[in-house]
Formats: structure tokens, sequence, C-alpha cells
């Protein structure tokens, strides 16, 4: 099915579910009702909440650290409550290949190439030998674990405590709800990159009450001293950073059959997990209570099983949650723009003419970091609507013909393909900067560029000149794969918004009463969203307004949420 169909699907089937008429509240679920799969575990939150009100549990405040009280949380408002809603959307085909990377941000390429004070990847002679023909244990003697070198876990605890600063919703459920151990009996089996915030997702799931094995979705991605952390703490890993291909799917079987463990979860991101349970031991998914997926890629699977009739478990589209959208593509770009630039290229900003195409998110993060920066930024668009707003925001909205031969940088943000055509490189000014920070490597003709006629020369990491016979010369960046993704760090804090809501959906399946889901996909209800974003606030001292009666009434709101019907755009 082509790409486009596939969208217009999916958006049909969100529709569907989508409420339909009335009062919007009304037509959303009544996520406050006891009837409700997730108002228990919300309910139970809160009590925990409250109850550690009066035992005074630390908890993280950016200023403070861990040292003040949640009863000061609770009297300063903080620590807002849930419960949900619902929705769903559809699909697609078979895993992408292994050295794909995920729009997921589960990963930044600090943590993968190392800029640690740390010495904690670099890969001693002895580390030649691969990990699968290794014998290693950790310090209480136990060996089901597979990762580069046990020796590295000093070091990758140290990573895992800078990631535990920002991941501060993580580290508040992980108090909020260790006694009630919300994922008792959980078994997950992971699939994600392997990091120190995953680790810090990992250590939360455990103190939830779950047991869980985890492989690396990436075989570029693992930081080796954080694998060897978790696994020093018990954690089957079974990762490392440089897998061949069937190191990848060895360490995934090593995950998912185990003499003696039945995962009862999947925690996803890419889809490969999935995939390998269907092909080769699709009787697991007999205990599977659900999938939750985070990735474009993995979702849009799940979306074409539901479709074929062959999902067989229900699974949660974490990929689409409002709060993975809103940050992800608007402030992780709005941040990774710069950073993505800054390294590849010291370019300075102030009074450069950049064009951006695309104004959705991608766009609005990347054109707002280069305006606050002084760079005189042009926006192409397609959509009147988007126009609009560029127009507003105080961009010149131009054809991309326009402008092409003075900018100084063209990134692109569409999603779409070929928007910067070899008639636009031929045309750009010597010295051009030209980066892609939307999808894949499809924005750019970059194939059109490798022809006799032009030179290219390798510069740096990501970056290459490529030279016209006249002597001209374009900096093209990644070979027009994301930018950030190839170039910058992905902000923790970020990570942490779509490490708890995997954290929420996950505990949202593993709770839900028999038949709440069905074999199909869904979105986290948007109570749920609303918690994962309230658990931030704290770290920014921010204070929620609450409804008094009368206003709810008006309003016709429940005072505890959700505060906006599910078409809400934000
Ligand atoms: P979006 O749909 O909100 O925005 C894309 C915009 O591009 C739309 O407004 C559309 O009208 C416009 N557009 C499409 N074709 C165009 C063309 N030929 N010329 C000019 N404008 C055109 O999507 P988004 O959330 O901004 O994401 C954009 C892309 O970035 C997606 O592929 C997404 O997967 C990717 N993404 C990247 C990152 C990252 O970290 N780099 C993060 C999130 C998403």
């Amino acid at each position: 099915m082509n790409e486009e169909l596939e969208l217009t699907e999916r958006r049909h089937v969100s529709s569907l579910m989508a409420p339909t008429g009335g009062s919007a509240m009304e037509e959303q679920e009544d996520v406050n009702s006891p009837q409700s799969s997730s108002f228990s575990i919300l309910k139970m939150l809160e009590a925990a909440a409250v109850r550690r009100a009066v035992n005074i549990t630390p908890y993280y405040d950016r200023q403070e650290g861990w040292n003040r009280s949640i009863t000061e949380a609770a009297r300063t408002n903080r620590g807002r409550q849930i419960q949900p809603g619902e929705q769903k959307q559809e699909f697609n085909k078979r895993p992408a290949k292994i050295g794909r990377r995920s729009l997921s941000r589960s990963v930044s390429q600090s943590s993968t190439e190392s800029f640690s004070s740390a010495p904690s990847d670099s890969d001693s002679a002895d580390d030649e030998v691969s990990p699968r023909e290794k014998m290693q244990k950790n310090s209480k003697g136990g060996s089901d674990f597979c990762i580069k070198n046990i020796k590295q876990a000093e070091f990758g605890r140290r990573e895992i405590e800078i990631a535990e600063q920002e991941m501060v919703a993580l580290m508040t459920l992980r108090k909020r709800a260790r006694s009630e151990k919300p994922l008792a009996g959980a078994k997950i089996v992971g699939c994600t990159h392997i990091t120190s915030q995953t680790a810090v997702l990992m250590e939360t799931l455990a103190a939830l009450g779950a047991q869980c094995r985890w492989a690396a979705c990436n075989i570029y991605s693992t930081q080796n001293a954080v694998a060897a952390a978790l696994a020093e703490r018990g954690f089957p890993v079974f990762a490392w950073k440089g897998e061949s291909e069937d190191d990848f799917w060895w360490c995934i079987d090593r995950c998912v059959s185990l003499d003696g463990w039945q995962a009862n979860l999947v925690l996803d991101d890419g889809g490969d997990l999935t995939h390998c349970i269907y092909k080769k031991y699709p009787n697991v998914f007999k205990y599977i209570k659900g999938i939750v997926e985070e990735s474009v890629t993995g979702v849009h699977r799940l979306y074409q099983l539901s479709k074929a009739g062959k999902l067989c478990v229900p699974a949660m589209n974490v990929n689409d949650s409002v709060t993975k959208q809103k940050f992800d593509n608007l402030y992780c770009c709005r941040e990774s723009i710069l950073d993505g630039l800054k390294r590849t290229t010291d370019v300075m900003f102030g009074g450069k003419q950049v064009v951006v195409c695309g104004y959705g998110e991608v766009g609005k993060g990347c054109c707002a970091a280069l305006k606050a920066l002084g760079s005189i930024v042009y926006v192409t668009e397609i959509d009147p609507i988007c126009a609009l707003q560029a127009c507003m925001d105080g961009f010149r909205v131009v054809k991309l013909s326009q402008v092409i031969r003075h900018v100084d940088i063209v990134i692109t943000c569409t999603g779409n393909k070929n928007v910067v055509g070899r008639e636009y490189l031929d045309r750009m000014k010597n010295g051009c900067i030209v980066c892609n920070m939307g999808h894949s490597n499809t924005e750019i003709d970059v194939a059109s560029l490798h022809t006799p006629e032009l030179t290219w020369e390798h510069v740096r990491p990501q970056v290459d000149h490529v030279i016209w016979p006249d002597g001209k010369k374009i900096i093209l960046l990644a070979e027009g794969r994301l930018l950030n993704l190839s170039c910058s760090t992905v902000p923790t804090f970020v990570l942490s918004i779509t490490a708890t809501t995997q954290a929420l959906a996950l505990i949202e399946l593993y709770n839900a009463t028999e038949g709440r889901y069905k074999q199909d996909v869904y979105l986290l209800p948007k109570k749920m969203d609303e918690y994962v974003a309230s658990l931030h606030l704290p770290a920014f001292d921010a204070h929620l307004t609450e409804l008094t009666d009368e206003q709810a009434k008006y309003l016709n709101l429940n005072k505890n949420g959700p505060f906006k019907p599910n078409y809400y755009r934000y």
C-alpha cells in the first residue's frame, strides 16, 4: 500500500474513534468512572501520593534536588493525577533493516558516541572478542546477560545517574507507586535503544514490580557501559554496540525464549521484537497482555496487522500520544537543530539567511530557534494554514526558487520527498549548508548529487563538500539523513516524557480489566497524557490552577480532567 493511502486510512480509523458529535467531553469515555479500567491505576497513584504526603517521601525538585518532601508538593499543588479516555488508528509491513534508526528518539548521539567524561565506552583489545564468546559474571555471580564488558558497570552507573536528574517523572513514579507495585508479576520483554535513559525506564519498571529482559533495537546505539551497569544490577540485557545482524536477532531470541520465563508484556521500538515473536514464537502471544510500541515504523506495522485481522493482542501506540508528538517534534527539534548545525559546521547563526521547508511541528521548532539567534528565516509551505501561521509568527513565506540563490542554510522539515531536488542544489550559492530534519533521507535528492561531474570531499564525520566543476561547493550534512539524530544530542527531558508514557502504557495494559482492550491499536487515554505532563511540572516549579466547582460545571468538565476533547490540537 502506498504511503498516502496508509495515511488516509489511518486518519479514517482515527476519526472513527474520535467523538462524533455533542459535547466533546460527553463523547469521551468517562475516565473518572470507577468502571474505567484506568481509573483504579490512577486512583492508586493518587492515593499513594496522598499517603506519601503524610509519610514525607522525598521527591525531586529542580532547584533543591531530592530533599524536599511530597508534602510540599501537595501543598504547592504539584503532582496532579490522571484518568483515561480512548482512541485508535491503523498500519504497515515487515521490519525495516536493523541499521535503521527509528524516529522515536530513545537514543542520543552523545550516548552512542560517548561524550562522557568517563572512559566508559572505550574498547580495549579484550573487547575484540565477540560478547557471545565471552563468559562474564556480575559481582553477584549472575550470568544471564550478554554485553560487551561487565567491568564498565561503574561508568555506566554514573551515566544513569546523570539521566535520572532529568527524568524527574519516572523518579516520581517510582516513589509514588513503589509500594503498590502496579507491575507486580509483569514480565516485560523489551527491545529499545539501550541508553542511560532506557536504563532509568527499566529500573523504574523493576521498582514497580516488573521483571525485564531487554535487547537493543539498533545495532549501533547501545551504550556499552550502561548495558554493563544494568547487567551488574541483575537485568538480563543482551546488547552491545556494533552487533552484527545475526547478533541482533540472537539477542532478541535470548530475551524471548527462555525456559521457565514467559513474557506477558512487550515494549518495542521499531517492531522487530514483535515481528520475531510473530514469526518464531507465536505461542508466546497466548500470555501477552499487550504490546507498547514507540516508533513510527513499528506503529505502522501494528496498524497493518490490525487491519489484516492478525493482531492477536491489544497494542498501545505511544508514538502518537500528544505528549510525544508535541514535545518530541517541536521542542526537541527547537533545541537540536542548533546543536546539530553547530557541531558539524561551527556556523554562526546571527544574520544568516535560512530557508526552512515545511512549517509543521518540526519546522516551527527550527524556525523559532534560528530566529532567536538572529537568523533571517524564510519558510516554504504547501498548506495555506501553516503558511499563515508562519506569516503571523513573523516569517516570510516564499517559494524555494525565490530565495535559493542567496540563502546560507537550507533545512527540510516536510516529511515529503524530493523537496530539494538537483535543480535547487545547482542554484545554491557557494558554501550553502544543506540539511534535513524531516523524514529519513528522502527530502533532499542526495542521489542526484552522485554524478560524475560533481566531486565529493569528506570533511568531518557527517559533513561532506559536494563540489561543482566551477569550484562552487555546498556543505551537505549527514548525507541528507536526519541532522539531529546523526549529529547532535537529544534532550533527556524529552526522552523522559516518552519513557514515562511508555511506563504508563505498560501499567495500563497490564492492569486493564478483561475485555477493556480488544485486539487493536489504541492511543493512550488522554487522561494519562495529562498525567505524564503533570509529572514533569514539578521540575519547573510550575503550579496548576484548579477549576472551581462552578467553573467545572460551566465548562462541563470533571475537575480532575481530561481537560480537552480528543480532537483538541494544542
Ligand atoms: P507536519 O506534518 O506537522 O509538518 C510538515 C509540514 O511540511 C506540513 O505543514 C506540510 O504542509 C509541509 N510540506 C509538505 N510538503 C511540502 C513541500 N514540498 N514544501 C513545503 N512544505 C511542505 O510534520 P512534523 O511533525 O513537522 O514532522 C515533519 C517530519 O519530521 C516528519 O517526517 C517527521 O517524521 C519528522 N520528525 C523529525 C524529528 C527529528 O527529530 N528530526 C522529530 C519528529 C518528527
